[in-house]
């Protein structure tokens, strides 16, 4: 157990740093895998960093004991193992992949949290209860009220958590606003990317002296004659066989079931397997099965969101796209704008797949990609859409049209239009919602005028399964019966029911660093 602790904590040790001075880069140093770029602007420093991989270890015991087991060693899973550690728990985390982080590393880290330190520091006026309202509408009134109540009264505490005990570095001037909240309110992780947040979790639960077994996947729970859930079966890729037993609790923290195109399409028949997924491999819905062996209920197994803008060729999200949030609008292949562009993830997805090539195409200037600040933050991405071919840059919008095969008549009728409501709103002070006579646009916009200028292809892609578990605001698993299953809590995506039938961009980190270091307390607590 020790050595695989040391190792992953050199593993960790192993950097490559990339500086790049406005669009240049220069590596200095560049061992295998792991990598660190930072960029700095007057305003922005930036990180990545990428979480090696680990090899497999054979165990010594096949039968081992702690107080809690945690399954999934991503987000909520690290919150959850860091939270009962510094219960003076003793932890296990198993983790299927080679590399822990799962969905969380390669989130865009932004997480919604209302009254947070930036909106102070930017003056934005926000309250818990108009985050539960927007979190509420966002998910059409579906959501479970009860666990909204817990998000939000956790929301800024947890967030003080990760950033002032864990270490979790955020950016102190800079914020998203996700479609559906009324202002600005998530908080970005430092580099843009979920792997540094994962990074600092990591680091912490090492120090606290987690145990993390990757290349082990949990396979079911076994309970006592009380119906205790008490150890949890597994495999490692050496093929053995191994039970950890948990003397206090078993917390599922295994992700949603995007990955799972069976589980998905029983659910949601046209989400087969023509379509991508934004997804990390190995969300299987693993935690859900093995729960619902046990009597588990589930709830919301139908509400399963699409990101409306992912690269056509991978069914990757791109965050390059955020560009909307900074002005950007999009319009189809004929040239005609078709959506508010900051509409609820739902209806955007469901508007490009009705036009005529189901794609959707982005337009910005060089003043919008600045303002984004995406060479800073996603100059990486950037690079690798333009050479799939999927992102254009040009001196003018007809050519930039040309090469995809768009309309330029009617773009730039389009564009003129868009800049004539744009110019009102930043002019005049006009309410975007009524300066954009067309969709009501409910963000930032800005002119699109001076080039270069630049046009990025989208299509939906699979991307959060709203469904899940049933829990207690504690954590605990309920059963079909609606009673607690005892020693068995649940937290992030392999729970439903919080989000309604729509997730608000930035509210999954929230809800799994809430609910993880809620559901890690709980066990390390039970009795
Ligand atoms: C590309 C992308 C960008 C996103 N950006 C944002 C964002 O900016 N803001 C936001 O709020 N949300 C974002 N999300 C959503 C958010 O990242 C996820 O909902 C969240 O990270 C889920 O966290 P989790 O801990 O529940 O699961 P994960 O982080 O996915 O971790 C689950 C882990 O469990 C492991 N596992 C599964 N089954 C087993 C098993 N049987 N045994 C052992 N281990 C198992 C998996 O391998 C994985 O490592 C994004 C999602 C994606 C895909």
């Amino acid at each position: 157990m020790k050595n695989m602790k040391i190792s992953i904590a050199l593993l960790l040790l192993v950097t490559m740093v990339v500086s790049v001075v406005g669009c240049g880069a220069q590596e200095t140093t560049a061992p295998k895998e792991e990598k660190t770029s930072t960029t700095s602007s007057a305003s922005v420093e930036t990180e990545y960093v990428e979480i090696q991989e680990m090899e497999p270890v054979e165990e010594t015991e096949t039968e081992q004991t702690y107080d809690v087991v945690v399954i999934g060693a991503g987000g909520a899973g690290l919150s959850a193992a860091i939270a009962a550690a510094e219960k003076g728990a003793n932890v296990v985390m198993l983790e299927q992949r080679s590399v822990v982080g799962g969905n969380t590393s390669w989130s865009g880290a932004g997480m919604d949290i209302p009254e947070n330190w930036v909106q102070e520091a930017q003056g934005i006026e926000d309250s818990k209860e108009l985050y539960i309202d927007d979190t509420m509408k966002g998910g059409d009134g579906t959501n479970i009220k009860e666990l909204v109540n817990t998000l939000a009264e956790n929301a800024l505490p947890t967030a003080e958590w990760l950033r002032d005990t864990v270490g979790v570095e955020f950016m102190d001037d800079f914020q998203k606003h996700f479609g559906g909240h009324t202002v600005a309110r998530a908080i970005v992780v430092k580099g843009g990317v979920g792997s540094q947040m994962i990074l600092k979790e990591l680091e912490k639960a090492l120090e606290l002296g987690v145990t993390i077994k990757a290349n082990t996947k949990a396979e079911s729970l076994i309970q006592d004659e009380s119906g205790r859930v008490v150890s949890v079966t597994a495999q490692n890729t050496l093929g053995q066989d191994l039970t950890f037993n948990a003397n206090k609790g078993v917390v599922i923290a295994s992700g949603g079931f995007a990955g799972n195109v069976e589980m998905r399409s029983k659910y949601r028949p046209e989400l087969d397997d023509s379509v991508k997924t934004t997804n990390t491999p190995g969300h299987n819905g693993d935690g859900i099965v093995m729960a619902q062996e046990l009597g588990a209920d589930t709830t919301h197994m139908e509400f399963i969101q699409t990101y409306p803008f992912a690269f056509p060729t991978t069914g990757k999200i791109t965050f390059v796209a955020d560009t909307r949030m900074y002005g950007a609008p999009m319009v189809n292949i004929e040239g005609n704008r078709f959506i508010n562009e900051n509409d609820r993830r739902d209806v955007i997805s469901k508007a490009i797949l009705s036009q005529s090539d189901g794609f959707g195409y982005m337009v910005w200037d060089e003043s919008i990609l600045t303002e984004a600040r995406t060479l800073e933050i996603y100059g990486e991405e950037y690079e690798q859409l333009i050479s799939d071919e999927v992102l254009v840059k040009a001196d003018t919008l007809e050519e930039a049209a040309d090469f995809f095969g768009i309309n330029k008549d009617e773009l730039a009728k389009t564009i003129q239009n868009y800049n004539s409501y744009a110019t009102d709103a930043i002019e005049n002070g006009t309410d975007t919602k009524v300066a954009d006579k067309e969709f009501q646009r409910n963000a930032k916009m800005a002119t699109v005028e001076k080039g270069p200028f630049y046009i990025q292809k989208v299509i939906p892609s699979v991307h959060h399964t709203m469904g899940g578990l049933v829990i207690n605001p504690d954590g605990s698993v309920k059963n079909t019966d609606g009673d607690t299953i005892p020693g068995l809590y649940a937290a992030g995506e392999v729970v439903g029911g919080i989000h309604g039938n729509n997730r608000l961009g930035g509210n999954a980190l929230t809800d799994i660093s809430v609910f993880g270091k809620i559901a890690g307390e709980s066990a390390a607590q039970a009795e």
